[in-house]
């Protein structure tokens, strides 16, 4: 057996293609949806992120501010620019990208983040809604674009066993939620869990969100799994997944390439959930839609 490819480039293809068509219903009632963007530092991968989604909010006729704070600027400084955009009735999404310099309190940037323009579904309110399994505009979105992924490609997620790998509150724990949501049976694990393979090897849908390269292996993975690659790493200039690709792709049923898998999905839901903020808030009468 070979595992199915999941081509994330061709599935990202798709959903912007439905972006696109709600940014002209909104457009044709007079509304322009817009993400405001702040990038602070001199991280060249936030940059280098924050570019393509300038560049695919551009292509899709959704109106792109941008904010490039010195980096040396302070929580201050920082909250003022958030506030200013919460202020702005032409943004609907607001993205701050993530990490922010040492000398920033990240909480409570994304907390004074307004929840209604919380485009990447960080804020402590839309967290909360999605814990509590409540319907909600926007969650996370990389976890959003993996079960896109599941659901694209008709993975079974009712009573199955998922896995997560990695507890962050940017990927693993709304990861598990969403899975709770849809009705699989969810372990968590990280750093500290004992017999880790043994653990993994039980899931029908195992996701790997660690930020180690290679590190899950045939030995993680049960025969016919769904495997979800989110890690990113470099490594001697390329990029690699958490999941060592040539030992798993015999043995499961599905996995998703490094590059190509995850992190076109992610580009994609930021204006899926920008675009459904600003139905929510903005757009009565034009459909919210739902992911
Ligand atoms: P974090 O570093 O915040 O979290 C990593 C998690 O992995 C932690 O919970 C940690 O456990 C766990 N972990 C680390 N080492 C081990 C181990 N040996 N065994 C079991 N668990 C371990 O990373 P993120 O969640 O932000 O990102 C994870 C990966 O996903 C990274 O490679 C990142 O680049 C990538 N990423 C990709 C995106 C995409 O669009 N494709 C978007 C966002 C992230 P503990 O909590 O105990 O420390």
């Amino acid at each position: 057996m070979s595992a199915t490819i999941i081509d994330g480039k061709v599935m990202a293809a798709a959903v912007r293609d439905e972006v696109a068509a709600r940014v002209s219903e909104l457009t044709a009632a007079g509304i322009k949806p817009g993400l405001g963007a702040v990038l602070c530092g001199d991280n060249p991968g936030s940059a280098t992120y924050v570019r393509s989604k300038g560049r695919l909010a551009q292509e899709l006729g959704i109106h792109f501010d941008l904010r490039t704070p010195a980096a040396d600027s302070s929580t201050a400084d920082i909250l003022g620019l958030v506030r200013d955009l919460n202020e702005d009735d032409s943004i609907d999404g607001i993205l701050v990208q993530l990490p922010l310099p040492a000398q920033i309190d990240t909480d409570l940037v994304l907390d004074a983040t307004r929840p209604d323009k919380d485009a990447d579904g960080l804020h402590p309110f839309n967290f909360g809604r999605l814990a509590q399994g409540a319907p909600s505009p926007v969650v996370p979105c990389t976890p959003s674009g993996c079960m896109e992924l599941l659901r694209r490609h008709h993975v079974p997620l009712r009573g199955a066993r998922a896995v997560v790998v990695g507890r962050s509150a940017l990927v693993g724990r709304p990861m598990a939620m969403l899975l709770l949501n849809a009705d699989c049976t969810v372990t968590i694990c990280h750093s500290r869990t004992s017999d880790l393979a043994g653990v993994c090897a039980e899931a029908d849908i195992l996701v790997a969100a660690i930020g180690r390269p290679g590190m899950i292996t045939a030995a993680h993975v049960k025969p016919g799994a769904c495997v979800i690659d989110v890690g990113i790493n470099r490594v001697d200039g390329a990029l690699r997944g958490d999941v060592d690709r040539a030992s798993v792709e015999p043995v499961a049923g599905w996995l998703t390439p490094v590059p190509g898998g995850v992190g076109p999905m992610t580009v994609a839901m930021l204006m899926h959930n920008t675009v459904a903020l600003c139905a929510a808030r903005r757009g009565s009468g034009v459909p919210a839609g739902s992911h």
